[in-house]
């Protein structure tokens, strides 16, 4: 069998079965003299830089590319699924490299979310990952809300040197580095062709300079992420759009809360307290009785509690517990990738229930 051509763009082997993994091009485009995959082609014609996604021995073949190169790490990653959206081992891939987290999505955060401590909390899981970024910023990539300040910060950080953007996917980078492209080039031929020859970096570059150059990797698919449990037309559903609602519970010992089918909180033991729910605005959230809450499940998931929708059910994983005796009031219970519960008052005893694999976790209120 012939060996497949490589993109005259950023070098990744060409394929045509995969549309939207990395190197696919239509099959018509193989009688070419020279290929470009159709990522390339999107970036190239029409300056918009299509989300890719691949495999994890595929990305650590990029990441340990990086660590051989210098320059500065753009590290983006979703508010809402900061766990979710963190890279595995990208701590021992920076290496000597500077790193600087912007955190996107911020136009979900409801007003009363406290712009400091988010940043500290954000500070001080990166540092629990191994990582000490020189500075972390906020940005709205789909409203422009803070994207030339971080374009500034990129320009001052990076020292005269290559950026290079890394991310999972969904975190929102496709449409940051689309915005840059917007503010900052404004130029129709945007990537040139066979800047690593021979390589399979699989990186496009966007011009910075004369000199240097702004690099996308492609996103990594991290399986702890929600959104990969669930069918494209639920995870709108479970996408806030718009500024989070946060809406409060008053709720009594032994009553439980469904979050759609999505996942489940039960009040176990405490006085009656307040408890705030931050997920998108669109699901649905149900009350019932603890004693009631086992049955409930079982019998309406993918209808009164969905998504996931009946259709898709099967596929969802089971809802596992995590019980957590919160000690203090103002603590977030957070469902990486859906949002939060903070429970107001001091000494409960709460149990979280998330799809196998998703993190639970707690956190001191942003609020
Ligand atoms: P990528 O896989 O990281 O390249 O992510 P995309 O740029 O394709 O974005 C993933 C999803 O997040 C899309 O549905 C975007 O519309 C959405 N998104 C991206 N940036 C933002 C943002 O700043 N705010 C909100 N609310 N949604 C965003």
């Amino acid at each position: 069998m012939n060996e497949m051509p490589t993109c005259i763009g950023c070098g990744a082997q060409i394929q045509t079965e995969r549309p939207g993994e990395l190197g696919y091009a239509p099959v018509s485009s193989l009688d070419k003299e020279e290929i470009i995959c159709q990522r390339c082609f999107r970036l190239k014609n029409y300056n918009e830089l299509q989300p890719v996604s691949l495999t994890d021995d595929d990305f650590l073949r990029i990441l340990n590319g990086l660590g051989e190169r210098k320059g500065l790490i753009v590290k983006i990653v979703d508010i809402f699924d900061f766990n979710g959206s963190w890279i595995p081992g990208l701590h021992r891939f920076v290496g000597n490299n500077d790193i600087l987290l912007i955190a996107n999505k911020a136009d979900l955060l409801p007003k009363s979310v406290k712009q400091a401590k988010l940043i500290n909390w954000m500070k001080q899981e990166a540092k629990k990952l191994g990582l000490k970024p020189i500075d972390v910023l906020t940005v709205s990539a789909h409203k422009g809300t803070g994207v030339v300040e971080a374009m500034e910060a990129i320009d001052e950080y990076r020292k005269g040197q290559d950026v290079y953007v890394v991310g999972s996917t969904n975190v929102g980078k496709s449409t940051f580095i689309n915005r840059i492209i917007k503010q900052a080039t404004g130029q129709s031929d945007i990537i040139t062709t066979s800047h690593f020859p021979g390589t399979t970096l699989d990186l496009i570059e966007i011009p910075l300079d004369d000199e240097k150059s702004l690099f996308d990797t492609p996103g990594i698919i991290n399986h702890h992420q929600l959104a990969h449990h669930l069918h494209s037309s639920e995870l709108k559903m479970i996408m806030p759009k718009k500024e989070l609602k946060p809406r409060v519970f008053q709720l009594n010992a032994e009553q439980t809360l469904f979050i759609g089918g999505l996942a489940r909180f039960d009040f176990i033991h405490g006085d009656r307290s307040s408890f705030t729910v931050h997920v998108a605005n669109d699901l649905q959230i149900h009350r019932t009785k603890l004693e009631n809450a086992d049955a409930l499940y079982e019998q309406h998931l993918g209808e009164m509690l969905s998504p996931p929708t009946t259709q898709y059910k099967d596929d969802f994983p089971e809802l596992v517990r995590h019980e957590f005796r919160v000690k203090e009031g103002k603590t977030d219970i957070v469902y990486s990738g859906l949002g939060w519960i903070t429970v107001q008052h001091p000494n409960v005893v709460v149990a979280a229930y998330a799809p196998r694999g998703v993190e639970v976790f707690l956190r001191p209120s942003l609020i």
